[in-house]
C-alpha cells in the first residue's frame, strides 16, 4: 500500500468532507462539513475536499462545482482536493494486496438470489447477514463459473477472530462481533468500485486523522476498522454525529433537498447558517455568533448529544436577524440599493431580518409613498409641522419639540401622523435617523401634501 503522508508533519490532525456529487449538498452534508472544518481549524490541522466519484453513472461534473461553491459560499476553504475517479490506481493495488492475504472473494450471487436469501433469513427470524456461500465454493467451481461466463462480485472477508471496536468521540465505546455483519461488497462485476474501499484507502492516504460523519455511517465503520487493519494501517478517530431532522423529528424530503440555493434565495447570510449548525445538537446554545473564531474556539465533540439534532427554519430566520444587525455597512454595501449609504443602513437595519429588506424601507426615503387619508385635523396639524420644519442639527427632535408646545399633542397624537405623512407607514425605522436622509425639500413636501 502506497503511503505517501511525507507533506504532512506527522500528528496534525487531518480532516476531510467527502460528498457524493451525485445531487446538491443538503442542510445535512452542509452541517457535516462544517463540524469537519471547524475540528481541523481549532487543531490548526488541515480540512481536506475528497469527491467521491466512483459511480461515473450518477456522478455529475456539474455537482463538483456546487460543492465547491457552496463551500465558497459558506466560508469553509478547503486546504486540499481529491478525486476518487483520478485515484483508481490506489484501489486496485489496495484490492491486489487485500486478494493476496485472502480478505477479498468473489461472489457470483444474482441479486434476486441474495434477496431471495435475505427473505429467507428473515422469514426464519434470523438477521439477514450473508451466508458466506461464495467463500466455500472451491477453486473449481469458481473457474466453471466464470467459464460459463459468469462476472464475480467482490466481498471484503471480516475476520470473525478480529473484534471490532473503537472510541467513538460522541457515541463512546463502540463494539461489534465481525460474525454479526455481511461481508460487504467491495466491487461489482464490471470493476467498479463501491464505497467502502476506496473510501479506507483514501483515508490512510490522505493522513486522515479524524473521520467525523453522519451516524448512518456506523455500520460502514465497523468494517472498515478491520479494512484500515487489514491494509496495515492504523485507524483513524471516528465520530458520528446524530443526523438532522426536521422540526417534526424526521428526515424530511424538504430537508433532504434544502441546500444553499435555497438559503441564498430567502436572503439567509452564510453566517447565520454556520452560527446556527455550529452548534445545533450539541449542548452549547445557539447564539447569533458572526465570526468564526469563537464558533471554533467553542467546538467540542464532547457536547455533541446522542439525540437528532432539529433544525427549524424559524430558529435560523431569528439567528440570520440578530445577525444582520450586527453587520456594518462594509459588509452589505453592494447588496444595498443604489444611493443608500452608511446612516441610511444604521437608520434601516434595527427593521430588517435580511439585508435584501433594506430596499422595502429605502424606497419609502426616496419615495414616492402612499399615504393614508388625514382627518381634517390631522390635516391642520401636518400643514403646521410643514411650515415649523427647520433643518441641521436632528430635524426631528427640533420638529416634535415645538409641535408639542404649539398643539399640546404629544404621544400617539404627535407622532404617528407626522410618520404617517413622511413615510407612508404606521411604523419603521427611528424618525430621528430617517428624517435626515430624506432632505428638507422632500420632508417639507410631504408634509405639505397630506
Ligand atoms: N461519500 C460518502 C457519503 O457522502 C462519504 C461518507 C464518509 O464520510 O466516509 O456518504
Amino acid at each position: 500500500m502506497r503511503n505517501t503522508l511525507g507533506y504532512r508533519r506527522a500528528m496534525d490532525t487531518i480532516t476531510r468532507f467527502a460528498p457524493s456529487p451525485t445531487g446538491r449538498l443538503h442542510v445535512g452534508n452542509i452541517r457535516t462539513a462544517l463540524h469537519n472544518w471547524m475540528l481541523a481549524r481549532k487543531a490548526g490541522g488541515r480540512f481536506m475536499l475528497r469527491i467521491d466519484d466512483t459511480d461515473a453513472e450518477r456522478s455529475e461534473e456539474h455537482f463538483v462545482d456546487a460543492v465547491r461553491a457552496d463551500l465558497a459560499w459558506l466560508g469553509l476553504e478547503a486546504d486540499g482536493e481529491e478525486r476518487q475517479s483520478a485515484r483508481l490506481a490506489l484501489y486496485e493495488d489496495a484490492f491486489q494486496k487485500l486478494k493476496d492475504a485472502g480478505r477479498v472473494y468473489p461472489a457470483f450471487e444474482t441479486q434476486q438470489e441474495l434477496e431471495l436469501k435475505r427473505k429467507i433469513q428473515l422469514g426464519r427470524g434470523l438477521p439477514p447477514i450473508y451466508d458466506r456461500a461464495a467463500l466455500k465454493l472451491t477453486e473449481e467451481e469458481r473457474a466453471a463459473n466464470q467459464a460459463a461466463g459468469l462476472a464475480p462480485h467482490w466481498r471484503f472477508r471480516l475476520d470473525h477472530e478480529e473484534a471490532i471496536g473503537w472510541d467513538d468521540g460522541v457515541r463512546g465505546a463502540q463494539k461489534f462481533d465481525a460474525a454479526q455483519l455481511s461481508d460487504p461488497v467491495i466491487r461489482r462485476a464490471d470493476g467498479s468500485w463501491l464505497y467502502m474501499l476506496p473510501s479506507a484507502v483514501d483515508d490512510i492516504d490522505m493522513g486522515i486523522t479524524d473521520v467525523l460523519r453522519g451516524e448512518d455511517h456506523v455500520s460502514n465503520t465497523a468494517v472498515q476498522v478491520q479494512m484500515f487493519t487489514a491494509l496495515g494501517a492504523t485507524p483513524p478517530a471516528f465520530a458520528h454525529e446524530a443526523l438532522l431532522v426536521g422540526r417534526e423529528g424526521k428526515l424530511s424530503k424538504r430537508l433532504g433537498s434544502l441546500g444553499c440555493d435555497a438559503f441564498r434565495e430567502r436572503d439567509m447570510e452564510p453566517e447565520a447558517l454556520v452560527a446556527l449548525l455550529a452548534r445545533l445538537g450539541t449542548s452549547l446554545p445557539v447564539e447569533p455568533i458572526a465570526q468564526r473564531q469563537p464558533l471554533i474556539d467553542s467546538f467540542d465533540l464532547a457536547t455533541f448529544g446522542r439525540a437528532p439534532a432539529k433544525f427549524d427554519d424559524a430558529e435560523l430566520e431569528r439567528v440570520n436577524t440578530a445577525i444582520v444587525h450586527q453587520m456594518n455597512y462594509a459588509d452589505v454595501s453592494d447588496r444595498l440599493p443604489a444611493g443608500m449609504d452608511e446612516a441610511g443602513w444604521h437608520a434601516i437595519r434595527p427593521n430588517v431580518g435580511t439585508v435584501g429588506e433594506a430596499a422595502k424601507w429605502w424606497a419609502l426615503v426616496t419615495g414616492p409613498i402612499k399615504q393614508p387619508s388625514f382627518s381634517a385635523e390631522d390635516r391642520a396639524f401636518l400643514a403646521e409641522a410643514a411650515q415649523q420644519l427647520e433643518w441641521g442639527d436632528n430635524p426631528w427632535a427640533k420638529l416634535t419639540t415645538r409641535l408639542k408646545e404649539s398643539t399640546g399633542r404629544k404621544g400617539k397624537a404627535l407622532f404617528l401622523p407626522l410618520r404617517q405623512a413622511l413615510t407612508g407607514m404606521d411604523h419603521g425605522p427611528d424618525m430621528a435617523e430617517l428624517l435626515p436622509l430624506m432632505g428638507e425639500q422632500e420632508a417639507r413636501a410631504r408634509l405639505a401634501e397630506a
